[in-house]
């Protein structure tokens, strides 16, 4: 049975090139981050292997032990996202460890590939973060796709398309996972993980569809505890002082060079916010996530224009992109903060304490 809930087109294809023995040599995963993405990877790499009557079973011997990571012929590779003391020496070689997938990492794959599988029917070449291979990675990549040897599938998993080369998207048989439709989700939180409804109304909203964060979050408390730490940062950010914001900015820096994701959770979050000041601002406040900061997002948005809004999403858009591209931090989220919109009396310089989500490498 497919663990993936909401892909039921994708699912039922899949199915049916295998019982079809239609199977391609490389699937592309396309769609955002925590939205299911490695969970349908898996039950693929499981329905290849499948010793059961309906693969994916997950529950024969090969099934087993793939959802327990402990196949051995499911190889797979992603960024260094930890920020190992060894990197932050080496800064420049450090920071595009933590951003691309290297050449190196490709040959060692091309290299398992050419063995034959070892304890199942597929060799599983896994490539996460398939958009962020630097140039030689994909052209090497590219060529490997070109002659694939037997028995053994390729899989990359990517959120951004534009990233990726036209003719390695084309080598692959496309997988398009989509968010799910919130009130779909609101709903199989409830009758499927029997999460409380105000509880599976807000994270269905705050997951914005992406069913792995959502079930993650009703799992792991933490995940709502930082999502609140960063939308209270979101709302005094606006008020500090630049020195304030520079500091900030410091420490945002900090926490990057050793947790990415998280920081880059941050900007997705605070973009959540700034889209709901503009729906407040539109009259549109029906369609908001952050539901329950109501309140607040009517206060921002009376002190905040519709164009300084709408210019501050496309600045927080613009640093996304540019951390995508390797630019330093620092100067991002200098950049950043320094032309987030101000209110309140400039001359009265008042800092605020900010609110920075935990440092989870230091715990
Ligand atoms: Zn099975």
């Amino acid at each position: 049975m497919w663990r993936t809930i909401g892909q039921q087109g994708s699912t039922t294809r899949l199915s049916r090139s295998i019982a079809e023995g239609t199977i391609h040599h490389a699937y592309l995963f396309l769609g955002p981050e925590h939205v299911g993405k490695r969970t349908l990877a898996i039950d693929l790499a499981c329905a290849l292997n499948c010793e059961g009557g309906d693969p994916p079973c997950g529950a024969c011997r090969a099934c087993s032990r793939i959802l327990e990571g402990k196949h051995s012929d499911i190889h797979d590779i992603t960024l260094d996202e930890s920020g190992s003391a060894e990197d932050l020496e080496i800064e420049e070689e450090g920071r595009k460890r933590r951003t691309r997938i290297l050449t190196e990492q490709i040959e060692d794959l091309q290299h398992a590939s050419t063995l034959p599988p070892y304890e199942g029917r597929f060799k599983i070449m896994m490539v996460n973060h398939a958009d962020r291979m630097t140039d030689a990675a994909a052209n090497r990549i590219l060529k490997v796709l070109e002659e694939p040897p037997a028995q053994v599938v390729w899989m990359l998993l990517a959120e951004n398309e534009s990233r990726l080369l036209e003719t390695v998207v084309s080598r692959c048989q496309r997988v398009d996972v989509h968010a799910m439709p919130i009130p779909q989700l609101e709903r199989h939180l409830v009758e499927s993980c029997g999460a409380a409804p105000e509880q599976a109304r807000l994270i269905a909203r705050i997951s914005r569809g992406r069913t792995g964060w959502a079930l993650q979050a009703l799992k792991d408390e933490s995940l709502l505890s930082d999502r609140v730490a960063r939308v209270e940062s979101a709302i005094q950010l606006v008020s500090m002082t630049f020195s304030a914001r520079f500091d900030f900015s410091r420490d945002l820096d900090a926490q990057y060079r050793r947790e990415r994701p998280r920081v880059i959770e941050t900007l997705d979050q605070w973009i959540t916010w700034w889209r709901d000041l503009l729906l407040v601002k539109s009259v549109c406040a029906e369609s908001v996530i952050n539901i329950d900061y109501v309140n607040e997002l009517n206060g921002q948005a009376q002190r905040l224009s519709l164009e300084q809004i709408r210019d501050f999403i496309g600045k927080l858009n613009e640093a996304r992109h540019d951390l995508d591209l390797n630019v330093i931090p620092r100067l991002v989220f200098d950049a950043l903060l320094y032309t987030m919109p101000r209110v309140g009396n400039p001359a009265h310089d008042v800092g605020v304490q900010p609110v920075v989500v935990q440092d989870r490498s230091e715990t």
